[in-house]
């Protein structure tokens, strides 16, 4: 059974996501604001986190920063509960490094299509093992670890997807669409600068690896080995 910890201050919103996740089977933790949601999710380590942007106190961003930064959390999924459209490139982007968003108001359908979705896609393929060596990044998909020059980098599971997508097919260009169907999951319904602003993030953290991702004008991304 999987745990999800929802982050929100509106009472009646809080309590009917914790009802519909409830009834799709999942455990379900939750917390009317920012400081507890991060004492929670450090302590119960839930498989994914639901939270709101808006909070009082300790806003969402500042809660995504901080979990995506620390080894304990920045695996767990977060999935941000934006009211408007121009945060988002904030949101997914290298400021704040959500996995995705929702924009409210949203339908249980589509929040429930999200999480399982990201669920599936931070689930572990053992039949794949195996290491994977371009330049100077190594990709252990057995462990999900990589390492840029010998030192360890801190990839959220959105960010391993991408880079493992483009290491898997070196040399060859990659749309965005596509991207964003095998790495979102194919249900995802999001635009494709959530793919740009992922790959800039990604590019930073893998250092001078990074330049190893090109950008293909007008088409995608691909990677090549320097
Ligand atoms: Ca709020």
């Amino acid at each position: 059974m999987k745990t999800i910890l929802v982050i929100e201050d509106e009472r009646d919103l809080l309590d009917l996501v914790a009802f519909n996740l409830e009834r799709e089977g999942y455990r379900v933790l939750t917390a009317l604001d920012g400081k507890d949601g991060l004492e929670t999710a450090r302590t119960r380590t839930p498989d994914l986190i639901i939270l709101d942007l808006m909070l009082p106190g300790l806003m969402g961003t500042d809660i995504c920063r901080i979990l995506k930064n620390s080894d304990k959390t920045s695996n767990i999924p977060i999935i941000m509960l934006t009211a408007k459209g121009e945060e988002i490139d904030r949101v997914v982007g290298f400021e704040v490094g959500a996995d995705d968003y929702v924009v409210k108001p949203f339908s249980n359908r589509e929040l429930m299509l999200r999480i399982r979705a990201i669920l599936r896609r931070s689930e572990p393929d053992v039949k794949d093992e195996k290491i994977l060596r371009i330049g100077s990044i190594t990709i252990d998909t057995g462990r999900h670890i990589v390492t840029s020059a010998g030192e360890d980098v801190v990839l959220t599971t959105t960010e391993y997807k991408l880079l493992l997508n483009l290491a898997e097919r070196l040399g060859r260009v990659q749309n965005r669409d596509l991207l964003l169907k095998n790495v979102w999951g194919y249900n995802y319904i999001g635009d494709t600068r959530t793919v740009d602003t992922h790959i800039t993030r990604l590019r930073t953290k893998l250092g001078s690896a990074g330049d190893m991702i090109k950008t293909v004008r007008g088409f995608g991304y691909k990677m090549e080995e320097s």
